[in-house]
């Protein structure tokens, strides 16, 4: 009998209450189809992944262990968000250190909202002259979308609510869990 572990039904971050989700075992298992599609995609391309901190750290650990190309790892860093409304502010990228001219670049991006971070994120490298762009997200809220943006390697759809855990914070907590939860007050 394989051992069963416990699955936390509530999470509390802050002043807030969550619930499960999206359990660790589906997370998991979108990761690993979305990293085969990649592989099968990126092949002799000697990709630059670009994950996108502090959010997405988690999913690119995991992503970039089911990918077994040669390939380079450069985090890049960038924000819009606080707490749980968009600011609709849009930060610069900062921490680029790699030359992405000709290079195949996927973003890893931990969730697409409003598009509009991604949005001004291709902008930006697109003025490097890559030899193409590829967006790679955890999760799209397909309802939020407010700008066209192409979306190529998503793990999973979501509702329109607000999620933490695997990453994504609650105001800098709730990062740290295995699972993904859901907002409930
Ligand atoms: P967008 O520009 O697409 O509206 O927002 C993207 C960013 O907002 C994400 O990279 C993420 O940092 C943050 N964000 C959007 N929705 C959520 C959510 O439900 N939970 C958390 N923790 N962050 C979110
Ligand atoms: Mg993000």
């Amino acid at each position: 009998m394989p051992k069963k572990t416990k699955i936390m039904e509530k999470l509390h971050v802050l002043d807030k209450t969550f619930a499960i989700s999206i359990p660790e075992a589906e997370i998991q298992k979108q990761v690993k189809r979305v990293a085969d599609e990649i592989t099968r995609d990126m092949e002799g391309k000697n990709p630059l992944f670009l994950p996108v901190l502090n959010g997405a750290f988690i999913f690119a650990a995991d992503l970039l262990r089911q990918i077994p190309i040669p390939c380079e790892v450069s985090f890049i860093k960038l924000a819009s968000y606080q707490g749980t409304q968009s600011t609709g502010q849009i930060r610069e990228v900062i921490g680029l250190q790699k030359d992405i001219t000709g290079r195949h670049v996927v973003i890893v991006e931990d969730i697409i909202d409003s598009g509009m971070t991604m949005a001004h994120m291709i902008e930006t490298l697109e003025l490097q002259n890559p030899a193409s762009i590829s967006v790679c997200s955890l999760l799209v809220k397909p309802d939020a979308l407010k700008v066209e943006i192409p979306i190529h390697y998503r793990a999973m759809d979501i509702p329109n609510d607000f999620i933490v855990g695997y990453g994504l914070d609650y105001d800098g907590y709730g990062r740290n869990t295995k699972d993904i939860y859901t907002l409930t007050n």
